[in-house]
């Protein structure tokens, strides 16, 4: 039987508050919330952006989620985890600090903020799960221990897995740093010597020091490498590169069994939320912003699988082409099919539009 998925429909670009209400109105009168008991924990993860002007979830979304979660007499919090790569967002502190420079402080949102995995990422309990690959996930501490969860993702395209929602958000973003490392642990990049100009960025940002200079370019220790893909994000000239080919699919699957633990753990206990809206090439971990599809909406799922699966086929529709075509040449519905052949979640959706 299919998955119901709803779908706010945008009305204008960036129409924030509209949706905001729209949401509300869904979640009370579909009763979306309804899984919520008294006293529960509730963590609410998200992305907090990377930049102001970036399409990360904003906070008002928040502010009217910990209104309906305190009308239930639950205990929201806002949570997050560390970024394997250095950055605003590799340890608790710092990300916390940037949590508020992006405008998430209590005030505007109505709920503390609690990282998942720690001071350093390193707070993690291994939950089961039944993948092909792995037979349990690291995740963060506050996400297995938190007795509900509600995942507010924002889909965008994305170098590694073709596209980030739902899944990734859950895969890589509900991750302890070891669980992140055995999910990148295969994607090694190289540098190409003739396009490589010794500016020396990469090997500022390479987060486990694997990146030298040698007289002609940057060389990568592939022994020492953990495969997180920051140099290519950051080398403006294209030198870094990614044989995609032998590290997409493995990628992708790992991010998925990773999110599957996730699911297993929270089952009937999670609400799932894609935005589509101010949808860029790459993630809001990047810091350039450059919008691809126009904003369509917001969409509502108790199954992330089927969630992710109506996000995808809503951008290509919208965009009339693949998102392989506007974002990176990456199977991006691999995860998808995945997903499928690991019995995780109900990749078959019907969409019910509010
Ligand atoms: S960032 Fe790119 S161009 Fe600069 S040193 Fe690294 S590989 Fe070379
Ligand atoms: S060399 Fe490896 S560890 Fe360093 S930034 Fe690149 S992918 Fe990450």
């Amino acid at each position: 039987m299919p998955e119901t998925v709803y779908f706010i429909e945008s009305r204008e670009k960036a129409d924030d508050q509209y949706l905001c209400s729209q949401l509300e109105s869904l979640l009370v009168s579909a009763g979306l919330l309804d899984f919520i008991e008294e006293r529960d924990m509730v963590a609410v993860k998200t992305h907090f952006g990377e930049t102001k002007d970036l399409g990360f979830v904003r906070p008002l979304y928040f502010l009217m989620l910990s209104r309906l979660l305190k009308e239930r007499k639950s205990a929201p919090f806002l949570t997050e985890t560390s970024t394997l790569y250095k950055g605003n967002r590799s340890n608790g502190v710092i990300h916390l600090e940037h949590a508020h420079r992006q405008g998430f402080g209590f005030e505007q949102t109505g709920m503390p903020i609690l990282m998942a995995d720690g001071l350093f990422g390193e707070e993690e309990i291994e939950v089961p799960v039944p993948g092909k690959l792995f037979k349990s996930v690291k995740l963060a501490t506050l996400v297995v221990k938190a007795q509900a969860l509600i995942m507010v993702s924002h889909f965008t395209g994305h170098l590694g897995t073709g596209f980030g929602a739902a899944l990734k958000n859950m895969g890589m973003g509900c991750a302890s740093r070891g669980g992140k490392m055995a999910q990148h642990s295969t994607a090694k990049p190289s540098v190409k010597k003739k396009a490589c100009t010794k500016c020396g960025v990469c090997v500022k940002w390479c987060p486990a020091s694997a990146i030298t200079m040698n007289e002609e370019c940057a060389v990568i220790d592939k022994k020492i490498c953990i495969g997180c893909g920051q140099c290519l994000a950051v080398c403006r000239f294209d030198a870094v590169t990614y044989n995609w080919g032998a590290t997409y699919e493995d990628l992708q699957k790992k991010v998925v069994e990773h999110a599957f633990g996730v699911a297993e753990n929270k089952k009937g206990k999670a609400l799932y939320v894609n935005f589509l809206t101010r949808i860029s090439k790459d993630c809001d971990c990047m810091s350039g912003f450059h919008q691809i599809v126009p904003d369509i909406g917001i969409l509502v799922s108790a199954d992330p699988v089927a969630l992710d699966a109506a996000s995808l086929d809503l951008v290509e529709s919208r965009a009339g082409k693949k998102l392989s075509d506007m974002a990176y040449n990456i199977p991006c519905r691999f995860q998808i099919d995945y997903a499928r052949e690991i019995g995780f979640g109900n990749a078959d959706y019907t969409i019910k539009k509010i």
